[in-house]
This record gives C-alpha cells, structure tokens and sequence, in this order.
C-alpha cells in the first residue's frame, strides 16, 4: 500500500510538473505566432509567404499538443453533475457544426426513446465526445472512394447503463490498430499526437465508465461509451 501511495504522489507532483511547463511554453509560442503574423506581408514580399504558412501551422500544432497534454495531466477526479444525455449529444453537435460542413459530412442524432441521465463531468465528457467525431471527420476524409461521409450519433438504454454510440462511415480501421487505439502518443495521422483516445479513455473510466470500438477496413467505425446511469432518473 505504501508503494502505491508512494507512485500516486510522484504522480500527482509529474502532473504539476508538466501542467507549469507547458503553460510557460504557450507563452512563447504565442509571441512567436503574433510576431510571424505581423512579418507574414514582408515574407509575402519575398515571394516566401509559404514560409509563414508552416510556421504558423507547426505553432498551431505545438499548441494543440500542450493543449491535450495538459488536458491530460490535469487531477483526475470529475465536477460531477446531472446531465441529460440528449442535451449533452445536441450540444456536441452543435460544437462540431463547422468541422463537419467544412467537409461536406453529414451528422444525425438517432431519436432517442425517451431521456437518460448521467452523473458526470460535463466539459470532459464533452470534450471526449468532440474527440470522438473529430476522429470520425478524419476518418471520413482518409476514404479515398468518394463516399459520402456519415456520422451517427445516439444513446439506448442497457441495464443500469446509458450506451452511447458515435459510428462512421470512414476508412475503418485494422486489427494492428485497433490494438494500440488507446495508447498514449498512439497514431497513425501524420499530424496526430496519439491523445485523444488515451484521454477519453481515461476520462470514461473515472466516470465508472468504459469505452468499446468495432470497425471494418473501408466500411467504418463505431465507438460504444458505456456509461452508469442515474437509478430512476429516465423520462
Ligand atoms: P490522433 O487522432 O491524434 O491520431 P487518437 O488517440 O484520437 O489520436 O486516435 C488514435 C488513432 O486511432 C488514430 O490515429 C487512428 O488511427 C485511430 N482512430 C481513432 N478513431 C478512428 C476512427 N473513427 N476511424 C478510424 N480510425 C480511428
Ligand atoms: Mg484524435
């Protein structure tokens, strides 16, 4: 027991660590990108506007990465309160708006029989759910075919569970993949950082939850979040 009490406070005082470190670094790159953006005419000038592009993108990309890391790092234990599942669906789906007509994707909210309520986090679950679909979107745009891209998104009862369901239509995935989906720094996109299922991943079993996925290579992919429900509270 003392060993874990041990490893759980080294941990604790890592996870500080690393949230100060990458605060102090956001400041710089924010200078950075400000100062790019004010050369960006002169580099224009110079036939190199190119140049700023990738600057500015790479900064882009270092900001994302402290961004999940830090969302990850963060004290494990969630702001709990009730939450209406609906609610919780039509708000993410509200966030992703923009992403999914910038690529020309279509996203339905499967009727739901009646509303369930969960305990939970709502900006974490938010933010796994946003995961989710980004992941969905990606997928989607990786499929060569023409296809157009789908996401569907829904919640049924099981038991004592609420089980909500994020499925595409995108390029699916391989067994080799579907192996290490939930390691962190896992990824198979040239820009990923291999977050943001570790990340969901974690969040959902702090809710007493867990995640499950089943896909096919080209046919697609759903995402299972089991999550407990409230006793009596369904309408
Ligand atoms: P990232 O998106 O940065 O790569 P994630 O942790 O979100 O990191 O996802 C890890 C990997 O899991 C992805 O690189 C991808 O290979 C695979 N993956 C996740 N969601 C899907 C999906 N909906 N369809 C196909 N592959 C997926
Ligand atoms: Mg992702």
């Amino acid at each position: 027991i003392e060993q874990t009490a041990y490893q759980n406070d080294n941990l604790a005082m890592l996870g500080k660590l690393s949230a100060s470190i990458a605060h102090e670094i956001r400041n710089p790159l924010t200078a950075i990108r400000g100062f790019i953006q004010l050369l960006r005419p002169h580099l224009q000038g110079l036939g190199k506007e190119e140049y700023a592009k990738i600057i500015l993108a790479e900064i882009d990309r270092a900001n994302d990465i402290i961004h999940e890391f830090l969302s990850s790092s963060k004290p494990s234990s969630p702001q709990t309160r009730i939450a209406s599942i609906s609610a919780l669906l039509k708000e993410v789906i509200l966030l992703t708006e923009s992403e999914v007509l910038m690529k020309g994707c279509q996203i339905d909210l499967q009727s739901l029989p009646g509303d369930l309520y969960v305990s939970v986090d709502v900006k974490q679950m938010k933010q796994v759910l946003i995961n989710m679909i980004r992941n969905a979107l990606e997928a989607i745009s990786d499929r060569l075919d023409g296809t157009t891209g789908k996401i569907e998104l829904g919640a049924r009862r099981e038991g004592s569970e609420v089980r909500i369901l994020i499925s595409d239509n995108g390029k699916g995935m391989d067994a080799c993949t579907m192996n290490r989906l939930f390691s962190q720094f896992f990824t198979t996109k040239e820009n990923g950082t291999g977050l943001g299922l570790s990340v969901s991943d974690r969040i959902v079993k702090n809710h007493g939850g867990r995640i499950s996925v089943t896909s096919r290579v080209n046919e697609g992919t759903s995402f299972v979040i089991s999550l407990p429900l409230i006793n009596g509270l369904t309408s």
